[in-house]
């Protein structure tokens, strides 16, 4: 076994959503696989930094950055390779929810959904890949889109989550023909129910009747991503572009 295949060694990595939750976690494994780390999230984010590079022993930066405002994104990319000296890899993870059903949304509502699950993966690729491309360099970008983005999800009203995972899955596609030539691959992973904040905050009978309908019987943890996006990464999976990784305890099998 070659067992520098998965190490991310000597590799920055890039985290949106890195707050909390599933980027936080994975953002640890990354750093546990080798890579120096850039947090980037809405809220400030540097106790997160401070903890993985006193964890991990690899070099962790924060940067304050609203995905939605592509300005501000080119500024925070352009910000962090010149801090960290490079950038590789980046887990385009920032997302939120809304459970409404479409007639009860308020002005704006869907607007907002889709700008935060679809038009910010697709600013922070862009600004990614257009770093990239400028350096010379190879790249991995993994977006996170959902099981959402082929099953609709019950009991909760959730068209407008559903919508834009289901437009970030072809997005994925799509950038991954597109940047196939610039040497930059573009994977995208479809979790299940994990248990964050994000779903600790839904209703306690949804959380029941989601568990009732996973064939696992529980919802997953954030750690149980971390091997498939390292995977997606590292040069394991160098021949890897396009492809979307369910991970749902089966969730979507039955
Ligand atoms: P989470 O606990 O709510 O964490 C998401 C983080 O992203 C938060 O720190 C959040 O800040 C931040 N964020 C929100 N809007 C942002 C913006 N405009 N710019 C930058 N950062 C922003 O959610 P999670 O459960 O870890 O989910 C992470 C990703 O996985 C999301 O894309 C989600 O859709 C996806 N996902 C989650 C599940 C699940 O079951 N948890 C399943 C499939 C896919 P605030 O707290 O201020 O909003």
């Amino acid at each position: 076994m070659k067992q520098e295949l998965f190490s991310l060694k000597g590799k920055v990595a890039m985290v949106t959503g890195a707050k909390q939750g599933i980027g936080k976690v994975v953002a640890s494994y990354l750093a546990d696989a080798g890579a120096d780390i850039v947090l980037a999230d809405i809220q400030d984010a540097s106790d997160v930094a401070q903890e993985i590079a006193a964890e991990y022993g690899v070099r962790a930066a924060a940067f304050t950055c609203d995905v939605t405002n592509q300005t501000d994104v080119k500024q925070m990319v352009g910000q962090a390779a010149a801090k960290m000296g490079t950038l590789d890899i980046l887990f385009n993870n920032a997302g939120i929810s809304m459970q409404k059903p479409v007639l009860e949304l308020e002005q704006g509502e869907w607007e907002k959904v889709i700008n935060v699950n679809l038009n910010g993966v697709f600013y922070v690729a862009c600004a990614f890949a257009g770093y990239l491309v400028e350096q010379k360099k190879k790249g991995s970008i993994i977006n996170m889109a959902s099981m959402s983005a082929s099953i609709v999800n019950i009991p909760q009203p959730q068209t407008s989550y559903n919508t834009s995972k289901a437009a970030v899955k072809h997005l994925t596609k799509s950038l991954a023909v597109e940047w196939a030539g610039e040497g930059i691959r573009v994977n995208s992973i479809s979790p299940g129910y994990i248990f964050t904040e994000m779903t600790q905050s839904v209703r306690q009978d949804w959380q029941d009747c989601w568990v009732d309908m996973i064939p696992f019987g529980r919802m997953g943890k954030p750690e149980e991503l971390a091997g498939a996006v390292i995977y997606l990464a590292s040069d394991a999976s160098t021949y890897t572009s396009g492809s979307d990784l369910v991970i749902d305890g089966c969730y979507t099998v039955v």
